[in-house]
């Protein structure tokens, strides 16, 4: 990245009221006092509403924005975005509730993930959502409980794509994949679907999660029309839902910059102002999880220990590791790296210096903040770590060393 100084990307999302740090207008200190213990999640209902608008007002009217709940299943985030968004995305039995409480309507409701039991596409197929095939087997055993339940299930192919997109976090297509049927052989998946009884929908095509890089998630999306086109003259039926995946991330490491929604916006439109007639009647969505709602939440935990060891300050929390995976490094980095974490109720502080935030597990990995520059902060102030509103709680291994699990709150 040019030019990009090795500095965290500036956490202004919240503002900041006499040195300490708001959360949906209240300060973070009061915050702790209602929710009344520590650690705990919060997230930002405003900040969420705000980066739909953003959504919105940059990606082509005629798009659809789909929720990924698994990047955050709190049920107020999920029933705060259903009536934000135009459909959620699911992936296992246990989101499909939270999604359809949510009062969203199961046609606007898909199901992604290789090994879906026959329970979890029973209930599927019975509350009308559509189902995106993983495999051929699945499309057979969906095929037998359609017809146990004399429903149609309304269905969409999932494709590995013979793409990668460049520089994305996570890799989920491209290559030998668990995702989704290889591209090579849905021509051949699709003859069975127009000989099964199904509601044939369209096409899943979801290339990878978190990039940073506008020419990337370009490509990928130019990209993915094009294989959409090419599959859809072997399809059944006209093709009616085109959902593209997403991939946008969030900065959450030194160097790392927000990527111009602007620019895939317009690349988009102009994508879709082009389309193949094949593709003319498919509703064409957008999934997203992280980007809705990472950057409007925060991880809060509270000093009980200040200990110096060989020189070194060492800030130690009733948090860490076993509420917030991520930020301590452990879900799917290769380098550690610090989030962004800051003082909460001293943001600035009167003297700043280097400490490590550390949790209570008894391992080394425990690690909030490594060798951070912070302000000086005693036993009982907050730590606060930024972009913590997907893939906190539910990403994390709360049973581990049995301490509480955090609350969770939606201000
Ligand atoms: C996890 C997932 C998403 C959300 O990914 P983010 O990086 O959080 O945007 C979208 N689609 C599918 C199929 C997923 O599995």
């Amino acid at each position: 990245m040019s030019g990009a100084r090795f500095v965290h990307a500036p956490m202004t999302q919240f503002p900041v009221v006499d040195d300490c740090l708001q959360v949906g207008g209240v300060s973070l200190m009061q915050l702790a006092e209602r929710v009344g213990r520590t650690p705990f999640y919060a997230y930002d209902r405003s900040l969420i509403t705000q980066r739909v608008e953003l959504l919105r007002q940059h990606l082509p009217a005629q798009v659809h924005l789909h929720y990924a709940i698994k990047a955050n299943p709190m049920p107020a985030v999920v029933q705060h975005l259903a009536k934000l968004v135009d459909g959620l995305d699911i992936a296992s039995g246990g989101e499909l509730k939270v999604a359809l409480a949510s009062g969203m309507n199961p046609e606007a409701i898909s199901f992604a993930g290789p090994g879906k039991t026959d329970k979890e596409l029973t209930a599927a197929v019975a509350a009308g959502i559509v189902v995106n095939l993983e495999s051929e087997r699945e499309m057979d055993r969906i095929a037998v409980l359609g017809k146990r339940l004399g429903t149609r299930p309304r269905v969409a192919v999932r494709v590995n794509p013979d793409f990668e997109l460049k520089s994305s976090g996570m890799k989920m297509g491209g290559g030998p994949k668990q995702f989704g049927i290889d591209a090579e052989r849905v021509p051949a998946a699709l003859a069975q679907i127009g000989e099964l009884d199904f509601d044939f929908q369209g096409f899943h095509i979801f290339c990878g999660s978190q990039n940073l890089r506008a020419e990337a998630i370009i490509e990928a999306q130019a990209k993915t029309l094009e294989l959409a086109v090419k599959l859809a003259k072997d399809a059944p039926s006209p093709v009616r839902l085109l959902n593209m995946g997403g991939g946008f991330g969030i900065p959450y490491f030194p160097g790392e910059m927000s990527f111009d929604i602007a620019a895939v916006g317009t690349s988009l439109g102009r994508l879709l102002n082009g389309i193949d007639p094949l593709l003319a009647q498919a509703q064409v969505v957008v999934e997203l999880g992280r980007y809705l709602v990472g950057e409007a939440g925060i991880y809060v935990c509270r000093i009980i220990d200040r200990k110096i060891s060989r020189g070194h300050v060492f800030l130690v929390t009733d948090g860490g590791l076993h509420h917030h995976l991520a930020a301590s490094g452990n879900f799917g980095q290769v380098i550690r790296k610090n989030y962004p974490v800051a003082v909460g109720n001293k943001v600035v502080g009167r003297e700043r210096e280097i400490a490590s935030v550390v949790g209570p597990l008894c391992t080394p990995l425990d690690l909030l903040a490594d060798n951070m520059e912070l302000a000086k902060a005693d036993v009982g102030d907050l730590i606060v770590v930024f972009q913590s509103g997907a893939y906190g709680l539910t990403a994390s291994p709360t049973a581990f060393l049995s301490h509480p699990a955090p609350a969770e709150v939606l201000v």
